[in-house]
């Protein structure tokens, strides 16, 4: 990665960017605009729409209209595979482009976002291109004057309403899918992360994605997320976000046309740390990475360190280590390996939990504060609180922030029991060189992903949704085609 080509990005001016709807830039019907402003220095980026029901309804009826005259779903597989192939293509030649616009967005360090965001997004939309032309029907085993079919129909329009952490990644992990099967998309960018995937849809279009296929509406979650939701022509609303807004799109279903919701939300994920761990070392590295990385802002962080009693206070002495080691700064730094909060109010948030984990009796061992004041920017040292008990809020809640809670257990079926005690259930580790605990523990921990001697990295051909109150549904691997489409039944007799 070459520093002066990022350098030469960042000084690019960005041009106020309007809704993408039908194949055009449009602006908010009242005209109203939002200031970006850019966590790394506070300062103001450029404006995007303001959007309003007008702007969210406009862009339904565009993708419908597109859905129902068939110029996508109608296509050919193959044709559709091109312009999908073609769309990866251009994000990859775009890469650098699109991280650096979202970093200055969203203030995820360049080295990470780059592999996460371009990189990860152009593999999944090629992944899905690929696997659309192997998924069949099915012929269902009737009586012999009976032919059963089952068909795999598009399920028309998909909203689909993503956070501001990985804009790139997570919207392919919606949008691969979703066009994939022929449906059309609106897709409602985070307000503090909409830049690169207004860039990203306009590739699309680029690649050949007729008009009306994919629309983007930016704005006020409240307004135009909400207008989404309780849209009567929205089929299926996918959503990655929080716990509470996920709550509000389940009760929008319920208000209008009972749309399909799939919510990919928060965690409070365990790390758990035996002292027959293989590498100690290597685990404490991973651990600091695992919760630090994106300052925090990861949906799977392991943010919940349990460590076995034996080994407690030499193992954090090492996880602190790691910590104070990690470079935090300008997240267009390549040597950044934390970047900034990605808003002035996620960062209260972020300083206000440690005050409360204080509180309820926890110890700030390294971090606790705001730093690099001076750049105007968002920025926090990582932090790891000890003594943290398994009822402390800072236990049970998500930060989404760099702050590690560390909790010593005694026994196997503590470090289970205390794994299980949040109402979430995302992701999840244990370390432990003994095949048969590993094996136990990722049976006992809820979870939709358990990583054993690593942290992170599933790529796509594996699942990733939650259970409990961590949501529904999964997105990638081909597990995620089944949100995208609806079984028919066709019963013949012959
Ligand atoms: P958020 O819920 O505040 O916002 C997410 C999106 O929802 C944004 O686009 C926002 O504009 C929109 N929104 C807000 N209010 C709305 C409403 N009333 N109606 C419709 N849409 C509305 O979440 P966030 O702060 O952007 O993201 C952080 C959260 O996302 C964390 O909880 C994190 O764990 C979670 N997350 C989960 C995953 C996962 O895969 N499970 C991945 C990344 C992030």
């Amino acid at each position: 990665m070459d520093q002066s080509q990022i350098n030469a990005q960042r000084a690019q001016p960005i041009a106020p960017r309007h809704h993408l709807i039908d194949g055009k830039h449009i602006p908010a019907s009242d005209g109203a605009t939002m200031e970006v402003l850019s966590p790394i220095d506070g300062q103001g980026l450029t404006t995007i729409a303001r959007g309003t029901v007008r702007d969210m309804e406009a862009a339904i009826a565009s993708a419908r209209a597109a859905f129902e005259d068939r110029r996508w779903a109608g296509q050919p597989p193959a044709a559709r595979k091109a312009v999908l192939r073609r769309w990866a293509e251009l994000i990859d030649a775009n890469a650098l482009e699109l991280a650096v616009l979202g970093v200055r967005d969203n203030g995820t360090e360049i080295s990470m976002a780059l592999k996460a965001e371009p990189g990860s997004a152009a593999g999944t939309i090629r992944y899905y291109a690929e696997a659309l032309d192997k998924v069949y029907g099915e012929i269902a085993p009737t009586p012999g004057d009976i032919l059963g079919l089952i068909h795999k129909e598009p399920v028309g329009v998909v909203g689909a309403i993503i956070p501001w952490n990985f804009p790139l990644m997570i919207g392919a992990w919606k949008l691969g899918p979703a066009l994939a099967m022929g449906n059309s998309v609106v897709l409602k960018p985070a307000e503090t992360a909409s830049l690169s995937l207004l860039r990203m849809a306009d590739l699309a279009l680029e690649a050949g994605l007729p008009p009306g296929v994919l629309n983007v509406v930016t704005g006020e979650g409240a307004v135009v997320g909400e207008a989404m939701g309780l849209s009567m022509d929205v089929d299926v609303l996918v959503f990655t976000g929080s716990g509470g807004t996920g709550r509000r799109l389940l009760e929008y279903a319920g208000r209008s046309n009972l749309k399909r919701v799939y919510l990919e939300l928060g965690g409070k994920s365990p790390n758990i740390v035996f002292a027959d761990a293989p590498d100690l070392d290597e685990a404490a590295k991973v651990a600091a990475a695992g919760i630090f990385r994106n300052a925090g802002q990861v949906c799977v962080a392991g943010s919940r360190l349990l460590v076995e009693d034996a080994i407690h206070d030499d193992f954090v002495a090492a996880v602190v280590k790691a910590a104070e080691a990690m470079r935090v700064g300008d997240p267009l730094d390549v040597t950044t390996q934390i970047g900034a909060v990605n808003s002035e109010a996620q960062l209260h948030q972020n300083l206000g939990f440690v005050e409360t984990a204080l509180s309820e009796g926890g110890e700030v061992v390294t971090g606790g504060t705001r730093i690099l004041d001076e750049t105007g920017g968002y920025y926090m040292a990582p932090t790891i609180v000890t003594g943290v008990t398994p009822e402390a809020t800072l236990a049970q809640k998500e930060v989404f922030g760099p702050v590690l809670s560390v909790t010593p257990f005694p026994t196997e079926d503590d470090a289970i029991r205390i794994a299980n005690s949040t109402v979430h259930g995302l992701a999840g580790a244990v370390w432990t060189s003994n095949l048969s605990r590993a094996h136990r523990m990722v049976r006992a921990v809820r979870a939709g992903v358990i990583h054993v001697n690593t942290y992170g990295g599933a790529d796509g051909t594996v699942p990733l949704g939650g259970v409990g109150q961590s949501g529904n549904g999964s997105d990638k691997s081909l597990h995620a085609l089944d949100k995208y489409v609806d079984l028919k039944t066709a019963w013949i007799k012959l």
